[in-house]
């Protein structure tokens, strides 16, 4: 699952997830995770993440190694690869069948980081513009606080995009000349996006 941040990747991973029963890798997430427990490779990682730059291959591919091990039943990836190194990894290690682009402009992506609130408990995404809460601040699972991501500032966030333009960028030329690149229209509501995804997979 590709796309700039903000265009809705994961959110449509995990209804892919719901429906599928296929591992949701999100590797953002996986690094956030590490930093919160403080591991050593959180450390490391947090180093780049607050930045907004990109973790290097070596510690990303730590992660993925073992997510891909605990991913019995297909995978959806959100955030990988991101640049052409990674790219070579991930065909060396799982069998790509599709890849969806969901396509948005720099502009509505944009605003879309800036009103996106997380849990800090269950880690639940939401978005203030379209996927609100049912009481202000507080999560619908589980009643944590909803918190903006420390890495949605406006420097960070521009450098991710320029990273997305100029390394992600890559990769997705590759897939489109290889054929195998859907792109979507990602500045439709979340059901409409799932529901075109659904009949690409169908077919
Ligand atoms: P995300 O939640 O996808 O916006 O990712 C948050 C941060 O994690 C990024 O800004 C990077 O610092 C790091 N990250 C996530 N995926 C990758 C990747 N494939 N390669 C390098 N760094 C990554």
């Amino acid at each position: 699952m590709m796309g700039i941040q903000g265009c809705g990747k994961g959110t449509q991973a995990e209804l892919l997830e719901q429906h599928f029963g296929w591992r949701h890798i999100n590797i953002g997430n996986l690094f956030r995770s590490n930093i919160e427990r403080q591991t050593e490779l959180g450390k490391e990682a947090s180093k780049y993440t607050e930045k907004g730059e990109l973790v290097p291959d070596e510690l990303v591919y730590e992660v993925i190694k073992d997510a891909i091990r605990k991913a019995d039943k297909g995978l959806i990836l959100d955030g990988f690869p991101r640049n052409l190194a990674q790219h070579e990894f991930l065909v060396e290690n799982v069998k790509i069948d599709k890849v969806f682009l969901l396509d948005l402009d720099t502009e509505t992506a944009i605003k879309r980081i800036s009103s996106r609130r997380h849990c800090e408990n269950c880690k639940r995404d939401y978005n203030l513009l379209y996927n609100k809460p049912k009481e202000k601040g507080v999560c619908d699972d589980c009643g944590g606080n909803l918190v903006q991501r420390k890495d949605d500032n406006e420097e960070a966030v521009a450098l991710r995009i320029e990273k997305f333009y100029q390394e992600t960028g890559k990769v997705i030329d590759l897939y489109r000349k290889q054929n195998k690149l859907i792109s979507i229209n990602a500045d439709q509501g979340i059901q409409e996006i799932h529901r075109q995804i659904l009949a690409e997979l169908s077919c």
